[in-house]
């Protein structure tokens, strides 16, 4: 059996005309670089999301990061986030210097837990790690932010974790890279925070044929920062340089493939929707794994659709053996790697991140699920225990 995890070819299929025609345009016009294209996917993105400023860029880890310099993060400062992402989620914050305090998760969402949110801050704040474990150098950081990960598509708890964040003067990034098209209480994913930072990498919910990520604000002037930031610190032209930036444009070529992927966007999502039910509702009663949770008045991207087992390596065997891709994010939680042993966490400092990660995996999700390959997988899976 050949089933893909993310079947990219059957949406191409769809709308590869459109993609090809949106290509040659590029071709013919010749501005491969911040193109009238790149323009265009701003404004209807911005539209989609409902915030003011969208700004195209070269990832979704560079999208993170000049949102974070657009804050003026740098050395000394603590930036709350979860030890469970992608490692771009923290790295982003080493790199400006900054030091990621890490914060464990809710065991239903795997999202920030804002409880604990509330100790880590207090334990900073008095210099106490027996409140809530510190990165090493602790004494010498001082509160500035909060980056939250809206994990697999769904948000996190934005309306705790923004009036947190105002009461002490802290800025909130959302980490939407795998949330576009999720949304919040009437809200869409993207416009949940100061900032927001999505990821147009292939496999995310709206995925590009390269790199690419966009960052949305509402605020002008975080907005002026960002376009300014995206191009070497430009200033009011490319020889002025007003501050220390990236080279982090978007592609033409990628906003125009993206542009045609977009049309069919709104649609793949409802077809996530549908086949995530149909996951939960072959999965959800055996008590052998248990079905991702979404919160009531949420709705997901479904980036991915991650089941947690204490059989998890059964059953990973199981699907492997007939040919069922699968992966696990993520199984290492971030304070166990290497590039963060420096902050000195130990085991135990973020039990339910560390319990996930040993318990969770992820099975074939995209719009275009066969309903007889949904079937498939489950009943492998209610078989291996
Ligand atoms: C994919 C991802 C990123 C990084 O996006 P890239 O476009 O690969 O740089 C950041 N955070 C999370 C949670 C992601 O899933």
């Amino acid at each position: 059996m050949d089933m893909p995890f993310i079947d990219l070819a059957a949406q191409q299929s769809r709308i590869y005309d459109r993609i090809e025609e949106n290509i040659k345009k590029v071709l013919s016009h010749g501005q491969y670089i911040m193109g009238p294209e790149v323009g265009e996917l701003e404004e209807r993105l911005a539209g989609f999301v409902d915030v003011k400023f969208a700004i195209g860029c070269s990832s979704g880890t560079d999208a993170l990061l000049m949102a974070l310099m657009a804050h003026d993060v740098g050395p000394g400062d603590a930036v709350f986030t979860t030890p469970f992402t992608f490692v771009a989620t923290a790295e982003t914050i080493s790199l400006t210097g900054a030091t990621p305090v890490f914060v464990d998760i809710e065991p239903d969402t795997f999202n920030i837990d804002p409880g604990l949110l509330a100790q880590a801050f207090d334990a900073l704040e008095k210099m106490d790690p027996d409140i809530y474990p510190l990165p090493a150098g602790f004494e010498g950081l001082k509160p500035r932010g909060i980056v939250a990960v809206d994990l697999f598509g769904q948000c996190a708890d934005y309306d705790r974790i923004i009036s947190f964040a105002r009461d002490r003067g802290l800025f909130v990034i959302e980490d939407a890279a795998q949330s576009l098209g999720a949304e919040y209480h009437g809200r869409k994913a993207g416009s949940l925070a100061d900032c927001a930072a999505t990821s147009f990498f292939p496999a995310k919910p709206l995925g590009a044929y390269g790199d690419g990520g966009m960052v949305f604000t509402a605020d002008a002037y975080l907005a002026e920062k960002l376009y300014s930031i995206r191009v070497h610190g430009k200033g009011s032209h490319k020889y002025e340089n007003l501050r220390l930036g990236l080279n982090g444009r978007l592609d033409t070529i990628q906003a125009a493939i993206l542009i045609a992927k977009f049309e069919i966007f709104p649609e793949e999502i409802e077809l996530r929707q549908e086949v995530a039910a149909r996951y939960t509702e072959l999965l959800g009663q055996s008590g052998v794994v248990s079905c991702p949770k979404v919160k009531p008045g949420l709705k997901s991207a479904w980036a991915q659709y991650s089941l947690v087992s204490e059989h998890r390596d059964t059953i990973l065997g199981k699907l492997k053996a007939s040919g069922i891709p699968t992966a696990i994010y993520y199984p290492i939680p971030l304070h166990f790697q290497g590039a963060y042993r420096h902050l000195g966490y130990k085991k135990g400092d973020f039990p339910m991140a560390e319990k996930i990660s040993r318990t969770i995996f992820s099975i074939p999700m995209h719009p275009y699920m066969k309903p007889e390959d949904q079937r498939l997988i489950a009943e492998i899976i209610l078989d291996s225990v």
